[in-house]
């Protein structure tokens, strides 16, 4: 079954996400992590890009091994930021030509320490402008992101849900959201995105929670709201038990969306693997996915 058939089918997809290491350390950590994470049968992965363009050869390399050594298919991120068309193209046909199924094609966000995105001379300035221009020339599946929440620029939810039917007419093929700790905030926006015409399979990004610290760094970052029940989960726990914590929560999260009918499961992993194969694991073990 191919990546955008186990993401329209009936099948729930199941994916994580990693970001290129910063140094010889964290790459080999990186693949033993990788290493487990595809024993635990995931669909695809995906790997982000830095900001501004910053990780463009690692994200091209680490996408071309787990593509094609793990044989696990990967989704290579790829933003507006810090690139002219040109550049978009010879990064595409490079990942075209080393078998990337997919890529997630983003924005990116402004510059740290300001507020305004600045579209690079003879680039894009939104996601919906990279995605028409992939689709035109490319024959890879297409994701965006998109955000229960409201993105933080957006004036409100409903118009962020206009901008993503607009991702979908230009060609997205899925979309992934934003970190969320409360499933009701998901369920509002993808009922609302139905109703305004999306059709693509939305996935619902869930983040583990492995230290108190990250939940405001998560707040400041993606505006996500950090929900009582969780805060009140967390509390009082020493740091081993809020890792516990957190794969308990994530996996309370995940069985409730699976019962709220979601199309797939993302889970951002910081390039651990730890919380992610326990909540994958616990889908498995409950029944909630095939084995
Ligand atoms: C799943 C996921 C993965 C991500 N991966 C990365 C990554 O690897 N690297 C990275 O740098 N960042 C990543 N990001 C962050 C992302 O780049 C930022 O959130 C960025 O600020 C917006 O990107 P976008 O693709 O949603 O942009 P867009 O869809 O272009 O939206 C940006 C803003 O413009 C508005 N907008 C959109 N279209 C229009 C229009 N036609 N007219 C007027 N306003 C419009 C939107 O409402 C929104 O406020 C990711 C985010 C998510 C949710």
């Amino acid at each position: 079954m191919d990546m955008l058939q186990k993401l329209t089918g009936p099948e729930l997809s199941l994916s994580c996400e990693y970001f290129p290491p910063r140094n010889p350390s964290g790459w080999s950590a990186l693949y033993a992590t990788l290493a487990t994470a595809h024993e635990t049968g995931l669909d695809f992965v995906s790997v982000t890009y830095g900001a501004g363009g910053s990780t463009r050869q690692k994200t091209i390399s680490l996408v071309e091994r787990i593509q094609n050594e793990l044989n696990i298919d990967t989704i290579a991120h790829l933003t507006c930021a810090g690139h002219s068309r040109a550049e978009l193209q010879a990064i595409l046909s490079e990942l075209q030509a080393t078998g990337i199924p997919a890529v997630m094609a983003l924005r990116g966000d402004p510059p740290r320490g300001s507020h305004d995105f600045v579209q690079y001379p003879d680039g894009f300035r939104y996601a919906s402008e990279l995605i028409d221009f992939i689709r035109r020339q490319y024959d890879f599946k297409i994701g965006c992101a998109c955000y229960p929440e409201g993105h933080p620029e957006s004036a409100n939810v409903q118009q962020d849900i206009e901008y993503l039917k607009l991702k979908q007419e230009c060609g997205a093929d899925f979309a992934v959201t934003q970190l969320f700790f409360d499933n009701d905030t998901f369920f509002r926006f993808r009922d609302a995105a139905r109703r305004a015409g999306v059709t693509i399979p939305i996935i619902a990004g869930l983040m583990p929670v492995t230290a108190v610290s990250q939940l405001t760094r998560f707040q400041s970052l993606c505006g996500c709201a950090i929900p009582f029940k969780l805060t009140d989960f967390l509390q009082g726990e020493a740091n081993e038990d809020v890792v516990e914590r957190g794969i308990a929560y994530g996996l309370k999260q995940a069985e409730e969306l699976l019962e709220g009918g979601v199309e797939g499961i993302h889970l951002y992993t910081l390039n651990q693997s730890r919380s992610s194969t326990a909540i994958i694991a616990g889908l498995r073990a409950n029944g909630r996915l095939t084995p």
